[in-house]
């Protein structure tokens, strides 16, 4: 079994792009600035916005972070955004999910310029991924594609099996590893809450994508040897053997599934630094968008 390791591929990204930030500022250009929105006081949103503001410090992006209470109205969060929108000095905007429940969320992602989504959750993004056109590439399956990549993992006429269908995770990584190119050619098959027999569609499967949103769904007795596990799923549960009182698990039962595969994603430190590592390329690409744009 491999560790397909996140957060060392994260490592190798970050300096990959201070690097291109240093060669930017040799060209007297500004770097890189990422803005986020963060409504409310959920502490995994907290720490998921930590996270990526102290990458972008590590690597010499510019970012902001705007914090609005529980009750912040829509109007108030789409001013906002119309303001970063028309930012020259901002190039990419994310909006941390989940918002509260008298926000519409796809109203409010939907209301961020296209330009600067560099989460890709915009209609005019997905629909361009389908396509095969220039976008962004939504953060999550992009780094699940980045992985793929970096640690030569077979795809082409491979059976991948996606499990959960959202917008932000499984329909987009259901799309990118059916296209047409050489780290994808998989034949897939999308699966949800409503998919008859899953555990016979998961023995087969060459490779498995979870996204279901179920702490340790995947067991063992699921899947077939040597296949790969990309475990997208993170949970907080209840630990007494950690300072914190709750640990990180994965949709997928790590410690007995590695057993059997041939490649797998940890939690923490498989998917999620990849998101990371996306917002971050996706800024650098916004940016000399509109950078090079104005010289
Ligand atoms: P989501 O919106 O919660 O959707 C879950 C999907 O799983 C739905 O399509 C649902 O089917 C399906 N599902 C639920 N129960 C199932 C079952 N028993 N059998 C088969 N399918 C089932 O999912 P999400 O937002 O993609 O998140 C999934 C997980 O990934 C969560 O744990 C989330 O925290 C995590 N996540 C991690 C990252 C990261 O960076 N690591 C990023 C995003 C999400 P229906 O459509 O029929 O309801």
């Amino acid at each position: 079994m491999e560790l397909v390791d996140g957060k060392k591929l994260l490592a190798k990204v970050k300096l990959e792009l201070k690097s291109e930030v240093q060669k930017m500022a040799h060209s007297n250009l500004r770097p890189p600035h990422l803005s986020a929105i963060l409504v409310g006081d959920d502490p995994a949103s907290k720490t998921y916005i930590n996270a990526k503001i102290k990458s972008c410090e590590e690597i010499g992006f510019n970012s902001s972070v705007f914090k609005y209470s529980e009750n912040v109205s829509e109007t108030e969060l789409l001013n906002k955004i119309h303001e970063i929108n028309q930012s020259k000095e901002i190039d990419g905007l994310i909006v941390q999910l989940p918002l509260p429940k008298h926000i519409n969320s796809d109203f409010i992602t939907h209301s961020i310029d296209y330009k600067k989504d560099v989460d890709g959750f915009h209609p005019i993004n997905m629909g361009r991924m389908v396509l095969g056109l220039d976008c962004f590439v939504p953060a999550t399956p992009f780094g699940i594609m980045s992985l793929l990549e970096e640690y030569n993992i077979e795809t082409s006429g491979k059976s991948c099996l996606v499990i959960g269908r959202s917008h932000i995770v499984g329909t987009p990584v259901s799309i990118l590893m059916s296209r047409n190119k050489k780290r994808a050619n998989s034949t897939v098959t999308l699966a949800h809450s409503k998919t008859k027999n899953l555990t016979s569609l998961t023995k087969e499967a060459d490779i498995i994508i979870a996204a279901i949103g179920i702490p340790h769904f995947i067991k063992d007795t699921m899947v077939k040897k040597g296949c790969v596990i990309i475990d997208v799923g993170i949970h907080r549960v209840p630990s007494d053997k950690t300072k914190s009182g709750y640990r990180l698990v994965g949709d997928v039962d790590f410690d007995k599934v590695k057993e059997k595969v041939s490649f797998i994603t940890p939690v923490p430190g498989g998917v999620g630094p990849m998101t990371i590592a996306s917002l971050l390329k996706n800024t650098l690409f916004s940016a000399k968008k509109i950078i090079y744009s104005r010289t």
